[in-house]
């Protein structure tokens, strides 16, 4: 099986990479796709850089230059909801993207015609990704992620993306990653662990806690990468 694996930031492919060792580099549209031979499969791993459009060039190579067949996302959000606590780890439910605006035609937030407002992750990979948390005693939320363009730093921005989105966590890839996956028809799951609380601190919150919380996400996405291959999925 190929697997893709994608972070938007170095620091969130930085723990998958040294826990999963010896690879080979392959570049490809200004992305470093790093391969590892793991258990008769080929996991792909890469970062995309931030925001929708980088992660979506780097899904589709993943699809369909290297072939994967699966693919998961890696990195941190910001929370909105408030049980959404810095180093929770969350899967999506499913995605939207905050900032499609063509109201002034009358179409709802962030739709675009012959598209829909949210995608919905991978039913099978979500239900393993709980099996997962339940086998490691790992808390494992779950919640709606609005993506865009944009570092959400305000109170009010947040609660803006509540009201319109019922989004729980925002972060800047994950739409645009359920949206070339959705298209392209290969299943995918978004895990992302909470770095801040989008709000008036969000910057010096994120940066306290990148690493850390990127740890997080990483750590599980290896035991789901291991159960995912013991099964043969
Ligand atoms: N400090 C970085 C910029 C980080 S942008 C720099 O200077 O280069 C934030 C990244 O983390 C994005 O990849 C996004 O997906 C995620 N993220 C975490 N918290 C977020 C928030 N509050 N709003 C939007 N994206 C957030």
């Amino acid at each position: 099986m190929k697997i893709g694996i994608i972070g938007a930031m170095r620091e969130e492919i930085t723990p998958l990479l040294e826990i999963f060792g010896k690879y080979e580099e392959f570049s490809l549209g200004g992305n470093r796709f790093y391969c590892i031979s793991y258990k008769d499969s080929q996991i792909f791993i890469a970062y995309s850089k931030i925001g929708k459009v980088h992660s979506a060039l780097t899904a589709s190579s993943m699809i369909l230059h290297f072939g994967c067949e699966k693919i998961i996302f890696s990195g941190v959000a910001g929370g909105l909801r408030s049980d959404l606590k810095v180093g929770d780890l969350m899967i999506a439910t499913k995605l939207c993207q905050h900032d499609v605006d063509i109201t002034a035609f009358g179409h709802p937030l962030g739709f675009i015609p012959e598209s829909k407002v949210y995608v919905e992750t991978d039913a099978e990979l979500n239900d393993i990704a709980r099996t997962v948390a339940k086998k490691h005693d790992t808390l494992l939320k779950e919640g709606i992620i609005a993506s865009g363009d944009q570092f959400i730093a305000s109170g009010q921005k947040k609660q803006w993306l509540i009201e319109n989105f019922s989004a729980d966590a925002v972060e800047m890839e994950g739409a645009s990653v359920a949206v070339v996956c959705d298209l392209l028809n290969v299943p995918f799951c978004i895990f992302r662990s909470i770095s801040d609380s989008a709000d008036g601190e969000a910057d010096v919150s994120f940066d306290e806690f990148l690493d850390s919380s990127a740890r997080v996400s990483a750590n599980f996405v290896k035991n789901m990468v291991d159960t995912l291959l013991n099964i043969g999925k």
